[in-house]
This record gives structure tokens, sequence and C-alpha cells, in this order.
């Protein structure tokens, strides 16, 4: 009894500080938890946000770091589902009561006890990551490891909403934001059988958009243009963190019309109801998926050769990589290597 063991991870002290090597101790693996050797962890906006306390809960010292892909190297006692050696990935949450109504109904990802795997959490940038085993994803043969660590949160953001709102092939959906998110949006709603429209603010991501499975793209600067896609859309996805002119982007939906937050802006929204009413149209949000979901979307991307596209580092690189985001230069996903 009482086994402790040190983990070696990497740590930032105060909003916006940098990255110092960070070792924490452990206890011994509770029933249902696994420890993970990380392989890979992709740098998601979201760690980028945390690490800066962007959203006021960040706790410090705080390990960043949810896009995990890495081996099972222990499983606690009660742990059948998963076995050591087992190569896995690890997203947003790393734990659910596993009993609330939403866990008990399949969408765990919104339960309400959920544990953020870097919420009062150490997360994956280090050599290792515990996890509860229900929220540990087998990752299936045909997937690249290298580059599957941002479908981990990036991927089923965008993906979750296909399924939530039954999506269909014949829809036209379009897309806000060509960068970690949008890349990725692009390539699910193409291979969904959409016909895919990406608004994008930049002519130099013009041919990129194409290349990820735009049917056709929108410059988000031509108010003309948008004004001319009046009731085009049935579904927008909106996966940039800035305020744009929603009313203008609300009447480029259909009647029924959906326009979906998959990117946190911080200032509210400033919508005209009439656009809403008159249209019977909707806004509406969703985080990350639930387990079951998140294999799904992994099955899909195999079948689909959806990746991310990634620029890499070492996971000793691990600040030069923050400052490679923040930049706004990444291509679109950041990815560190043990
Ligand atoms: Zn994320
Ligand atoms: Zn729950």
């Amino acid at each position: 009894m009482g086994t402790k063991s040190v983990l070696h991870a990497y740590a930032v002290h105060e909003p916006g500080g940098r990255f110092e090597p960070f070792d924490y101790e452990v206890g011994e693996l509770t029933a249902n938890e696994v420890e993970i050797d990380v392989l890979y962890c992709g740098i998601c906006h979201s760690d980028l946000s945390m690490r800066d306390n962007d959203w006021q809960f960040s706790s410090y010292p705080l390990v960043a770091g949810h896009e995990v892909i890495g081996k099972v190297s222990a499983v606690g006692s009660g742990v059948t589902n998963l076995s050591t050696g087992t190569l896995v990935g690890l997203g947003w949450h790393c734990g659910y009561c596993g009993h609330c109504h939403a866990c008990s109904s399949g969408d765990q990802n919104l339960c309400q006890a959920a544990t953020g795997t870097i919420i009062g959490h150490h997360g994956g940038f280090g050599d290792k990551v515990r996890a509860d085993a229900a929220s540990v994803i087998t990752i299936p043969d045909g997937l690249d490891p290298k580059c599957a660590g941002p479908l981990l949160c990036g991927g089923v953001t965008v993906f979750n909403p296909l399924v939530q709102y039954d999506v269909k092939p014949t829809d036209k959906v379009a897309v806000i934001g060509i960068g970690g998110l949008g890349h990725l949006a692009l390539q699910f709603c193409r291979a969904w059988g959409c016909e895919v429209t990406a608004f994008t603010a930049s002519e130099s991501k013009r041919e990129d958009a194409m290349r990820f499975g735009a049917h056709h793209t929108l410059n988000s600067r031509n108010h003309d243009a948008i004004e001319a896609a009046a009731g085009s859309f049935d579904l927008i996805l909106s996966t940039v963190n800035v305020a744009l002119d929603w009313n203008l982007y609300l009447s480029t939906l259909k009647a029924k019309g959906r326009l979906h937050f998959v990117g946190a802006t911080l200032e509210p929204l400033d919508v005209n109801v009439f656009q809403l009413i008159g249209g019977q149209r909707s806004i509406s949000g969703s985080p990350v998926g639930s387990p079951q979901t998140i294999g799904q979307m992994l099955d899909f991307a195999v079948r689909h050769n959806i990746a991310p596209q990634v620029d890499f580092f070492s996971m000793t690189q691990i600040n030069e990589a923050f400052d490679h985001l923040k930049s706004g230069n990444a291509k679109y996903r950041i990815v560190l290597s043990n």
C-alpha cells in the first residue's frame, strides 16, 4: 500500500508563464484509472487559453495537454476494457461521474461533474498522464498515431454537431474560420457528403480551404458577397473566437437553418431575434463529444483519410511550440512528440 511514483511533466506557474520541467508525485492507481505513456500530445487553442487563464478557471501549477496519444502502461484493478500496451487517446475529459442523466444517456461529454484533463488535473505535456478508463479511447488500426492527437479534441468538436443534429449529405454546410478547427470541419463535412462552403478572411487560405474539401469559398470581408448568399445554408459552423456580424451570417441560413458555435467567442452575441423567428432559425453550441462519438469519429476519419495538418515539435520545445501557436502561423495544428 501507499506506493508513490513521480511523473515528469512541463508546467506553467502563473498566467502567461513559460513551461518549465515539473515533477509531481502520484499514488497508486485507483480501481478505474489507467496510466498512459505519452507518445504525442497535440496543442489545442484551449491549452493556450488555459495557460493564460483567459477563462478564469486555470489552477497553477498547470500541466496542460489534452490531445494525448500514448500506450497504456498500467491499469487499475477494476479496468476490464483496456490492457497495457494498447494504443489509446485521451481528450478534453479524463473522467465522468458515470451516473447522472447525461452519463446514463450516453452524453458523458455533457456531464456536469466530468473531470477536465487539464482542469484541477495534470494533463499530457509530460511523460505520463492518468485518466479514468471510461474516458480513454482505443485508437483504431489505420490511424497515424503521430497526427491523431488533434482529433481527440479538435476533431470530435467539429464532428459532433454532424451527429447531434442529424446533418444530411444533401445539406449545404458553411464553415467560418479556416484554422485548427476549421480545416478539420471542412474535411469532415466534405466526407459526410455535404456541399461545403468555407468563409475565410484571408485570400491565402482560399486554396487550402479547397484542398481540405470546400466546394466554394466566400470572402468574409466581402459584405456584398455574403449578402448575395442569403438563404443558402442549412448549417453554419463557427470555429472562430472573435465577434463577427452574426446577423449577416444568420441571413445566409435557409429557413430552419442553424448557426452553431464550436469556437468560443467571449463577447456576447449581438443577434436580431427577428432573424430567428422569421425563418425559424436556431443558434446553438456544443463541446467535445462522448467517448462513443470520439470512437465513431476516429473510425470515420480512417475510412475517409481525414487527418489534421500538423506542425511537429519535440516535447522539450514546448515553449517554442506555444510561441508558434500564439503567432497565428500554425498550419493548422501542433503536435509535441516525446
Ligand atoms: Zn482542445
Ligand atoms: Zn455524469
